[in-house]
């Protein structure tokens, strides 16, 4: 196995603590000199909070072990493309690479909806690789939209039973 493939099974591991945690299943890793520094797995629900997204989880921790909030040298494996947010946190950090496992077509800012990471005006672009173990990454997503749906008419459906219950009773 590669090392992309080897560090983006690590980001995928991360998406699964998401998942366990009932959060949509996002995770990366930062990875400096060749070792993970950083993990990171989306917790917004959990920490009931719109700046715990995966990638920026990962940054701040990064950071901390760093001691700089530059992260040149770096490069973040993240399983899904970036939102605007975290693109934007990534030009600030100064992260060299960004590799993606699958896109975004709604909300992706690294070349779907639009590309904040290579903006020629700012005075940082970040590398693009795309595609890393992309099947899983999307599968693992699709999967977990797929389960919530499911689990969503299941919940319809018990809470109609329970009502026609209660009317048959009076
Ligand atoms: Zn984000």
């Amino acid at each position: 196995m590669t090392d992309q493939k080897r560090f983006m099974k690590e980001a995928i591991r991360q998406a699964k603590k998401a998942e366990a945690l009932e959060e949509v299943p996002i995770g990366c890793v930062i990875v400096y000199e060749g070792k993970i520094i950083a993990r990171g797995y989306n917790r917004r629900n959990t920490d009931r909070n719109t700046l715990s997204h995966a990638e920026l989880n990962a940054i701040r921790k990064a950071s901390k072990k760093l001691g700089d909030w530059r992260l040149e040298g770096c490069t973040m494996y993240v399983t899904l493309e970036p939102c605007q947010m975290c693109s934007g946190a990534l030009v600030q950090s100064r992260i060299d690479e960004v590799v993606i496992g699958c896109m975004n077509a709604k909300a992706g800012c690294a070349g779907s909806v639009m590309n904040l990471l290579q903006v020629e005006g700012f005075n940082h672009q970040v590398k693009i690789t795309q595609g890393v173990l992309e099947e899983e990454c999307s599968t693992m997503l699709s999967d977990f939209f797929k389960r919530l749906r499911e689990k969503k008419k299941q919940e319809k459906a018990t809470r109609k039973l329970e009502q026609e219950r209660l009317e048959a009773k009076e």
